[in-house]
């Protein structure tokens, strides 16, 4: 097996507290050895052993490649004019999700598999090594099957979300339409699939529906992430942890009770600034959640309706900025923090045994990607020990 030695790493964050310095397990004047599609040494760049390959890294900072826990991208179709309208002030009625859904419905399988691999690609070139996808614009058993059929190819982080909005179909009959969800489309659906997804809120689907939808998910095998709390308080936060949930998603809108609910679990709070940014709304709290103890991770939330941004680099710029969180917890926020958010150990850490995915930035130290907001930092990015820019 070929083995690359990247040295001269200026400032090398780890996300291991045993590597270094702080919960970023900073290392500095750092070296890293890829064997294959794994990290195989990680330490001071004096203490290197030889490798058949050696990529100096000039100074700057290696860190985790991003992991983006939450993406909507097999869709077609464009909202530019409802983005445009909202930014300008008018009202906008008509169209929303259901224009995104027409357009998904009408298009190929061909032509969702080519938009979904033009933003997977686009997250790459940013430093997302890692990425989920919902299905939730197909909203028919077959458009939902055939989702995710197409993000499977591109991701094993696969979501069932069948319960984005009750399908126009369904629009007198919601009662309806969660048997769907929880009968024939689960059905469907749940051979490409690892997560079961719902959106609990009101206009969408109220607590016990949700309930419903996740607990017929789980039965299924597939594990529950939940968006909670986007628009109003509610009571999706406590059924994500009630459930068991992997992670409850926006946290925008949360009662005392609700942090303490999250605080004490497993279930991951992730925050989606795009969102807020987007339609112009009040940021979640950061500070909050991590003052109470909670578990957060940063993502994206890309979509084309309400967050069609896939930079990483943006969403802990705003975090930093808005959210009350630090850099350097904006940045545990969108690795290790999505790593956990997606139960998985194997990345979002650059510790000997994870996948080498690994990000190079065109700058001296991660806190860059805060201070320099919407300046391209990407020098290099490592999938797998693949190196793809
Ligand atoms: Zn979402």
């Amino acid at each position: 097996m070929n083995t690359t030695l990247i040295t001269g790493i200026g400032s090398l964050v780890t996300n291991d507290p045993g590597q270094g310095a702080g919960p970023l397990g900073l290392v500095t004047d750092a070296a890293v050895v890829v064997d294959g599609g794994t990290v195989a040494w990680v330490g001071r760049a004096a203490d290197a052993p030889a490798a058949d390959e050696r990529v100096d890294a000039g100074g700057r900072a290696l860190l985790p490649g991003f992991v983006d826990s939450h993406a909507h991208l097999v869709f077609a179709g464009d909202r530019t004019a409802e983005f445009n309208a909202r930014m300008s002030g008018q009202s906008y009625t008509a169209g929303g999700i259901r224009t995104t859904v027409a357009a998904t419905r009408a298009a190929s399988d061909a032509e969702l598999d080519a938009n979904l691999a033009r933003f997977v690609r686009e997250a790459v070139r940013q430093g997302t090594t890692t990425i989920e996808c919902k299905s939730g614009y197909g909203l028919t058993v077959e458009d939902e099957a055939r989702s995710l059929r197409i993000a499977a190819e591109h991701t094993p982080e696969t979501t069932y979300l069948g319960a984005h909005v009750v399908a126009p179909e369904y629009a007198e009959d919601p009662a309806g339409y969660v048997d769907l969800v929880t009968g024939e489309m689960l059905d469907a659906c749940a051979p490409h699939a690892r997560w079961v997804d719902v959106f609990c809120e009101k206009g969408a689907f109220d607590g016990d529906q949700a309930r419903a939808i996740l607990t017929a998910g789980i039965e299924r095998g597939l594990t529950p992430r939940v968006h909670a709390n986007q628009l109003t308080y509610g009571p999706g936060v406590r059924l994500a942890v009630e459930l068991g949930a992997a992670s409850a998603d926006h946290c925008t809108h949360l009662t005392d009770e609700d942090v303490a609910a999250l605080a004490g679990s497993a279930t991951v709070a992730t925050l989606l600034p795009g969102a807020e940014f987007s339609t112009r709304a009040e940021y979640p709290s950061g500070r909050r959640l991590l003052d109470a103890g909670a578990v957060v991770a940063l993502s994206t939330d890309c979509n084309p309706g309400s967050s069609f941004t896939s930079s990483m680099a943006f969403c802990i710029a705003v975090a930093v900025r808005e959210m009350g969180m630090t850099p350097d917890e904006a940045l545990w926020a969108a690795t290790a923090g999505g790593a956990r958010a997606l139960r998985r150990t194997d990345v979002g850490t650059v510790t000997v045994g994870a996948r080498a995915d690994l990000l190079l930035l065109d700058a001296p130290s991660h806190v860059h990607l805060a201070y320099r907001p919407g300046v391209p930092l990407t020098a290099a990015v490592w999938r797998a020990g693949v190196r793809e820019v």
